[in-house]
């Protein structure tokens, strides 16, 4: 029998290719030239190992703060398309930096631009989400044997801009990557190793997380957990994405987020999170009629603003005004008071209050759902501390409650100790199976 050549051809195309995996590293990660060529190592490493591997790296260090900063010295409110132009820059640098140092270590890389790697967004710039990966160029180049670095945070929008998406956006283009090319895991690279159940700054005896469940990483992440983008989880656990976090500067597992049926019977309370980066606005004299929050939200989301807890007061009588308060992200205040101006007009609010002075602390976990008692417990430890709680919201599997900023570390540590969180306080798991 013969054969010729181009069914040898097809027959080698059909050999399945070897697995991928993204690796993903933060800004500290790359932060000096010292730092980029350990990232290049550890890449080498993975594809000595037989992997194909894409990179993808943030921009170096504080360099997105500065871009920021050089923005404003030049201009108060800069547009929002030039300031994309503007910050998708930094991890380009990073990339073309690291495609160097691999090539010196003898094997063959190529950065590409979000652009260049097929990553198409919506037009909301600063704020952009991926719509779709064109992934062909970035197989290509993995077919080609190349290690391919793809810039983080940016992509190209429907109307051919360069758009960013929004800060931490990393992660998402890691993930929307291993989404795309069908990689093993998404490994997220940074100065911490891994998923902890409070922030080890906060509370020393905080205890590393084998592993963690979609659900409540994203939780986690939207109550101010900042190992991960929220949109990332989001992302990876509506196309089933692993992703492992681990540390940059040491071997060893981190914490792998997967989904609830992979994960074995969980603690009632997996971890303690916190913010002080909201703000609480309040609305007072709210006419009490149908569709005054219709108005009021439907402003706030056309301007963009993630709002989160919101507390309504019911008047005591006929014809009273009501009271509305709610947090969001301090980035969003200068845009929700613009929008706010407008809807307080029309409908005839009397007063808005703006405190910056909030802090919100929760307790997260998967094993919540199905039993009674935690929020009573959560209530009950803030109580004894003297620490006011001003607001509440629940999810089945997360409590929230905002207390004053200045009391945030207190409350941290209270909740962490009380639910027995810590090194000491629970059997080790077994890890991802
Ligand atoms: N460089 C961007 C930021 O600082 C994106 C990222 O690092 O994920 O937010
Ligand atoms: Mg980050």
């Amino acid at each position: 029998m013969t054969v010729d050549s181009s069914s040898l051809a097809a027959a080698a195309r059909q050999e399945p290719a070897a697995p991928t995996v993204v690796m993903k590293f933060g800004g500290t990660s790359v932060a000096d030239a010292q730092r980029i060529k350990r990232a290049a190592r550890r890449i080498v490493v993975q594809r000595e190992a037989g992997k194909r591997v894409v990179a993808v790296l943030s921009a170096r260090g504080q360099t997105t703060d500065e871009l920021i900063a050089m923005a404003e010295e030049v201009s108060p409110h800069p547009d929002r398309r030039e300031m994309d132009m503007l910050l998708s820059t930094g991890e380009r640098i990073s990339c073309a930096l690291c495609a160097m140092a691999i090539n010196d270590l003898g094997h063959r890389a190529i950065s590409l631009t979000g652009s260049q790697a097929g990553i198409v967004t919506d037009t909301s710039h600063t704020k952009a989400r991926i719509l779709d990966v064109r992934g062909d160029r970035i197989r290509e180049a993995l077919d080609e044997d190349r290690i391919v670095l793809v810039a983080g945070f940016q992509g190209v929008s429907t109307s051919r801009d360069v758009t960013t998406l929004g800060r931490g956006g990393s992660d998402t283009t890691a993930v929307a990557v291993a989404a795309a090319i069908g990689a093993e895991v998404c490994e997220i690279y940074t100065d911490v190793a891994g998923v902890f159940s409070a922030d080890p700054r906060l509370v020393p005896e905080a205890r590393k997380l084998p592993i963690v469940s979609f659900e409540e990483m994203l939780e986690m992440a939207a109550s101010g957990a900042k190992v991960l983008q929220l949109r990332s989880v989001e992302y990876a656990r509506n196309h089933g994405v692993r992703i492992h976090c681990r540390s940059s500067f040491e071997d060893g597992p981190g914490t792998v987020v997967l989904s609830e049926d992979e994960t074995m019977e969980r603690p009632l309370v997996t971890a303690v999170t916190h913010s002080t980066e909201e703000a609480r606005i309040s609305l007072l004299g709210v006419p009490d009629r149908p569709g005054a929050a219709a108005a009021i939200f439907g402003a706030l989301a056309d301007a963009g603003c993630i709002v989160d807890t919101i507390i309504q007061n019911e008047p005591l009588g006929d014809g009273r005004d009501a009271e509305v308060s709610f947090t969001i992200p301090q980035e969003d205040l200068p845009a929700a008071e613009r929008a706010l101006q407008t809807v307080a007009g029309s409908l005839g609010i009397a007063k808005v209050d703006t405190d910056r002075q909030i802090g919100k602390v929760s307790i997260v976990g998967a094993g919540m759902r199905s039993h009674p008692g935690v929020a009573a417990k959560v209530f009950e430890t803030l109580g004894e501390e003297g620490i006011n709680i001003e607001m509440i919201s629940t999810s089945p599997i997360k409590i929230s409650c905002v207390i004053r900023a200045d009391r945030v570390p207190h409350a941290v540590r209270a909740l962490h100790s009380a639910f027995d969180l810590g090194v000491a306080g629970i059997e080790p798991d077994r890890g991802p199976r």
